[in-house]
């Protein structure tokens, strides 16, 4: 199977979007925009080894890297359209390919995403790139900088899962139902787009949780120019975490684990009442983890008092981090 047989069988469907005004084929897919709207792009790498365990399911592996793309989207408030993929693998196999598309196509649809073209290339290590074009209200972007002292801090869902997930996955032990639970929420992560348009109106600023609760939510506080506060006996965690982990390790998965892909947002005191609704109308759970203040940095409490807490964070180039090869 040569590359063009292989994008042909494996990556080129009918497309529906009549945007989209020339797809896979051509030197460069054309699109049309929607007037009056700003475009968004967004490109997150997926690399074996790094941030996927070796033997994941290669449509496990194509829902996140399609997922993790979303969630850059959604933390901007805009509505996805379409995505290029760049492809690399050591070999052709039709079962891997066939899985890896299935994946890839099921997460695109979830959100009504065409794949209009891509590179494929062969290597020494699976790498899976992929870009989302969207677009959004101009009046309507969220963004990391708009939080001021007094806000109210906001996470969706539940946090740690993930990372607990990947903890169960590494060490080989996922026999119960909710390890199971766990693992899930690391192999097929589901972008809020549809909460972050919601909250859009009512939010100063956004920002999705990729490398954990701490790590991103400082990274929105530095943004705006602000400092805050996290209560860390307030943050939602699933019962599945609670089942699988003691309360302190669930709460250092809570806090500093990462790949929920959860929304962290702030708002201010005035704005709060209107999110019970929203839950409601979202089916998602959003709490109060904490304040934006005039300070710097990001304090955490646990019941008032003080709570010490030293994040690790993922960094890439740090020499500390073990990667799975
Ligand atoms: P070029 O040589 O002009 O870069 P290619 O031969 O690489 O073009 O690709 C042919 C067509 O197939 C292009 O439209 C490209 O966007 C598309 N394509 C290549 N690889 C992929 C892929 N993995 N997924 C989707 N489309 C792809
Ligand atoms: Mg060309």
């Amino acid at each position: 199977m040569d590359e063009f047989e292989l994008i042909r069988q494996y990556f080129t469907r009918t497309l529906t979007d009549s945007d989209v005004r020339i797809g896979i084929g051509d030197d460069g897919a054309l699109l049309r925009p929607a007037a009056g709207r700003d475009l968004i792009t967004v490109v997150d790498t997926l690399v074996e080894g790094v941030h996927y365990p070796l033997n994941m399911a290669a449509a496990d592996i194509a829902w996140r890297a399609v997922a993790v793309n979303l969630s850059d989207i959604a933390a901007m408030g805009a509505r996805p359209r379409w995505m290029t993929l760049a492809l690399t693998l050591r070999e052709a196999d039709p079962d891997w390919l066939a899985d890896f598309s299935d994946g890839l196509f099921a997460a695109a649809a979830e959100h009504d995403v065409s794949l209009v073209g891509g590179d494929t290339t062969r290597g020494r290590q699976v790498v899976v790139s992929i870009q989302i074009t969207g677009d959004v209200d101009p009046d309507r972007v969220l963004t990391r900088s708009g939080a001021k002292a007094g806000d109210r801090i906001y996470i969706s869902g539940t946090a740690g899962d993930a990372a607990a997930g990947l903890e169960l996955l590494r060490s080989g032990t996922v026999s119960s139902d909710t390890a199971n639970e766990l693992v899930d929420r690391f192999r097929r992560p589901n972008a809020r787009i549809a909460l972050a348009q919601a909250i859009a109106p009512l939010a100063s600023a956004a920002i999705d949780l990729s490398d954990g609760l701490y790590a991103d939510t400082l990274k929105l506080l530095q943004a705006s120019g602000a400092g805050g506060r996290i209560a860390v006996d307030a943050l939602p965690m699933s019962a599945a975490l609670r089942a699988e982990f003691d309360a302190q390790r669930a709460r250092q998965f809570a806090l500093g684990g990462g790949d929920d892909y959860e929304l962290c947002f702030t708002l201010p005191a005035e704005e709060e009442p209107r999110l019970s609704e929203i839950a409601l109308q979202q089916k998602v759970r959003l709490t109060r983890v904490g304040i934006v203040t005039d300070g710097i940095g990001l304090d955490c409490t646990d019941n008032g008092a003080p709570f010490a807490y030293l994040d690790a964070g993922y960094r890439h180039f740090d020499a500390a981090e073990k990667a799975w090869v």
